[in-house]
């Protein structure tokens, strides 16, 4: 069947179900940007004219959704819990469901289960049935609900599944036999699929795919609009839980000094004490209420937690300025509660990484808050400073998930990058095979290979020379030959699973090469190596895609 863009999205809001808040909140934004989400549609179906596109079968499995997840999520909507994630998954199905594909969505085991075919009493049984989707996009939680519900199914079929995974999966810890024997064995971690399969919120490692989510675009108008209605000493702090103003009343004095400050901090009769009296707090706004106070403010102030949400490149896009603070070390899993026990090694050396990385001055501003000086004079300068037009990262993912311009991707010549041939989103199944066959996607004429100095890992190897890692080059470094023509002085080489192989070893020139695929990694480090990097270019505000490669 022939995928055609919708141009309605009343059936999906049908589709989304109703009760529980987390589902409203997902529903108000969808209705919100239901005409954008046509707009976009329309215009990739000028573009693609009559090409034609795969109608997949695709079932959506919100796992923290579920009551047997314990669902943590719904009741803290209306309190400011997290709803960085509910943002992600309302896009995910808008974006599918223009696209014109087959979808169901469940947010309960029942659910899943009637729509897996799963007979009711059978679920531990080791059954195979025949699975009715061509894709399932599911969460961590939803992932161990398969495992459980769908005997030998789950193994057969999990080439299907694509795991929403804010934090991201690295490979070592995602293969199971190597974390068990190497320490990398984590809550999360453990399931062996590709690592292309997890979908991040940000593009953490480029061994996981990078989701992402919508943030709006702006007319002209609007953005005009917005120039001249900015008051120039309005503050916002991000975070709407009270627990993120505990002890910064000293940044928030500073701040005082030139700007009115304002905040949406959740609170049920009383202003929570951890809010100081001179600040403006709303409490917790509906989404495009907030998004209106941003309009009108200057700067938009980060004060080290939440990591990475939506809010900041909202902020960014109605034209503030975002502030926040650098980490010095690092926060990671290895000393940070927050991230302790997620399957990644991932050093995060400020709130907002992506911010700071992707977008930058001026538009975010990423300073030492235990520097009071260093914090005030930021404040001083982003005073005086135009924040120039608003930024939209345009839809991420809008030119993601965008469909396939032809017949099966897998047929190994379509020009097209996997991403952009997203959810007829076979593009991860071809992305998978690119991954694993040297050839197919990206071009490799876009491989720009580097050793990595001893210690650093191969995403900021290649950030250092302004590339992005690409984990599906590897196979082509993975070679004596590889090391020969980067003059490489090897006096042995060796084949041994490591994910931070293909590598050299200083003391003994020895070289390394990756024996298992499943283990190639942008991600991860040693001092004992140097790594063998692929790298290659990446479009500016869109990190998936090469300049060569459309
Ligand atoms: N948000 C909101 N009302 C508010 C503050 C934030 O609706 O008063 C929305 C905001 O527009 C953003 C989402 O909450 O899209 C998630 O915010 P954040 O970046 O703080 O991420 P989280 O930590 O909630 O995942």
């Amino acid at each position: 069947v022939q995928a055609v863009f919708r141009s309605n999205l009343s059936h999906l809001l049908d589709l989304m179900g109703s009760g529980k808040e987390s589902l409203i909140f997902m529903k108000k934004r969808t209705k919100r940007l239901t005409a954008q989400w046509v707009l976009a549609a329309q215009r990739l179906a000028q573009k693609l004219g009559a090409t034609w596109r795969d109608q997949k079968q695709i079932l959506v499995h919100i796992g923290f959704l579920t009551e047997e997840s314990g669902d943590v999520f719904s009741p803290r909507v209306l309190k400011g819990g997290p709803l960085g994630e509910m943002v992600q998954w309302a896009d995910i199905l808008a974006a599918l469901y223009v696209l014109g594909h087959g979808l169901r969505v469940t947010v309960s085991l029942k659910e899943l289960q009637s729509n897996l075919g799963v007979p009711p009493g059978r679920g531990s049984c080791p059954l195979t049935i025949p699975l009715p989707f061509d894709l399932i996009y599911t969460d961590y939680h939803g992932l161990q609900q398969m495992k459980q519900h769908m005997g030998l199914s789950f193994k057969k079929y999990r080439c299907r599944i694509r795991v929403i995974d804010t934090f991201g999966t690295e490979p070592a810890y995602n293969h199971e036999e190597y974390a068990t024997l190497h320490g990398y064995r984590t809550n999360w971690g453990y399931w062996n699929l590709n690592p292309k399969q997890f979908m991040t919120m940000f593009p953490h490692t480029p061994d996981n795919s990078f989701m992402g989510f919508v943030s709006e675009e702006l007319n002209e108008t609007e953005k005009q609009l917005i120039k001249g209605g900015k008051a120039s000493n309005m503050a916002v702090v991000y975070g709407k839980e009270a627990s993120i103003w505990k002890g910064k009343e000293k940044f928030l004095g500073i701040l005082n000094k030139y700007m009115e400050i304002h905040g949406t901090v959740y609170y049920e009769s009383q202003r929570p004490p951890e809010v100081p009296a001179f600040v403006k707090n709303h409490g917790l706004l509906p989404q495009p209420e907030f998004q209106q106070l941003l309009r009108k403010a200057k700067l938009f102030i980060g004060f080290g937690f939440p990591y990475e949400g939506p809010a900041p490149l909202e902020a960014i896009a109605n034209g503030c300025i975002f502030l926040q603070s650098r980490f010095s070390p690092p926060h990671s899993s290895l000393n940070h509660e927050f991230f302790r026990g997620k399957p990644t090694s991932r050093e995060v050396f400020s709130q907002h990484p992506y911010a700071e990385n992707f977008i930058g001055k001026p538009h975010v501003w990423t300073v030492d808050y235990n520097n009071s000086e260093e914090f005030e004079a930021a404040i001083k300068a982003i005073m005086t400073t135009q924040s120039g037009p608003p930024l939209a990262h345009t839809a991420w993912i809008g030119k993601r998930v965008h469909p396939s311009p032809g017949p099966a991707p897998q047929g190994a010549h379509a020009p097209q990058s996997p991403f952009v041939l997203a959810p007829n989103a076979t593009h991860l199944e071809w992305a998978q095979n690119a991954s694993l066959t040297p050839g197919a996607w990206p071009p490799v004429n876009s491989l720009r290979a580097w050793l990595a100095v001893p210690g650093r890992a191969c995403t900021d190897t290649c950030l250092d020379h302004g590339l992005i890692c690409e984990p599906s080059f590897f196979p082509f470094l993975n070679s004596q030959d590889a090391f020969l023509k980067l003059q490489v002085p090897c006096d042995s080489t060796e084949s041994e699973m490591n994910h931070l192989y293909p590598a050299f070893a200083q003391p003994g020139q020895e070289c390394y090469l990756q024996k298992e695929p499943l283990l190639f990694s942008c991600a991860g480090s040693n001092t004992k190596y140097r790594r063998l990097c692929p790298c290659r270019d990446f479009r500016k505000g869109q990190v998936a895609l090469c300049q060569g490669c459309l």
